[in-house]
Order: structure tokens, then sequence, then C-alpha cells
């Protein structure tokens, strides 16, 4: 069946920059399984996929706009180190993870100190045009379930229940 709305859609992917430095892939473990048509994925990315089918493996570019939006001025925040989490040594340059009120959100290390951190807070990908290299596994019609909690359950996707 063909990727549309409502459908479970799971698959390997690599992302690249546009000079072709690789930033993530799930090529090292499991293919990753994603609800489409629910804003999971960036808007650009469900457009440039819809219609395909499993089996299917394809490239495609998106520009800032489509992707994580145009780079903007730097939006400093200071946090506790302690807060950074994906690595336990912090240099300029280096993406943490950071959980806010609003969920966990990727910032970008401009500062560190002993106890604090200046980070920026606008996506680390901003500005950036991305390359995916798309290999889809499955798709399948999502369950009433998956569509009422806005994402996709089983291998590779939620494991909340
Ligand atoms: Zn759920």
């Amino acid at each position: 069946m063909k990727i549309s709305k409502d459908t479970v859609v799971q698959m390997h992917y690599t992302l690249s920059d546009s000079d072709g430095h690789q930033i993530e892939s799930t090529r090292d473990g499991d293919a990753v399984a994603y609800l489409q048509g629910h804003g999971n994925m960036i808007p650009g990315f469900e457009k440039a996929v819809d219609g395909h089918e499993a089996g299917e493996s394809f490239s495609f570019e998106l520009a800032p706009e489509d992707a994580y939006g145009p780079a903007r001025e730097p939006q400093i925040a200071r946090v506790p180190v302690k807060h950074l989490q994906g690595s336990k040594k912090w240099r300029k340059g280096m993406v943490a993870w950071v959980q806010t009120e609003h969920g966990t959100r990727q910032v970008t290390v401009e500062k560190v100190g002993k106890f604090m951190a200046d980070v920026d807070t606008n996506h680390p990908l901003a500005g950036k045009t991305l390359k995916f290299d798309v290999e889809i596994v499955s798709v399948r019609v999502a369950m009433p379930e998956e569509i009422s909690h806005g994402h996709a359950h089983g291998p590779g996707g939620h494991h909340h229940h």
C-alpha cells in the first residue's frame, strides 16, 4: 500500500547536510516507525514520502523552510550543566538534549562553565538544507488507538503502554 495520512511507515533513513556530512542514521539499528500525517516528522519529509510504497529507496533534499526553518539570531539561555543530556563532557558546538516544560528539545552548547552552560535554543538544523536517503520497509494502516494518540505503536514506534 502507498504512504498516505493515517498509515504507519517503517523505514530506515540517513540524514545528511548539503555538504554530504551525515547527521544521523537509523542504519546502525532498527528501522523506525512513525504515523504519517500527524506532524511526527517535519512537513517536507511527510510530503516527500507521500505516495511511496514498501521496498522503495529514494533520496530528496529539503530547503530550510521545508525542514527546521531559516537560521535565526541565537537565542541564548543559561542552564545547569547537569541538565544537559547526551554526553558527559561538553564543549562549544555540541548538541545536547534538555527537558523543558514543552518537552525535550535540542540545543547547541555555546559556552560551558563549571556549573552553568550557555546554550542556543534554536534548532541545531535551522537554516540547513537537508538530504534524506530513505528506504521504506513497510507501510500499514494505523490502528484507531494510534490515530487517537497521534503516534505509531509497536516495533520502531512508541512503547509507552
Ligand atoms: Zn500511544
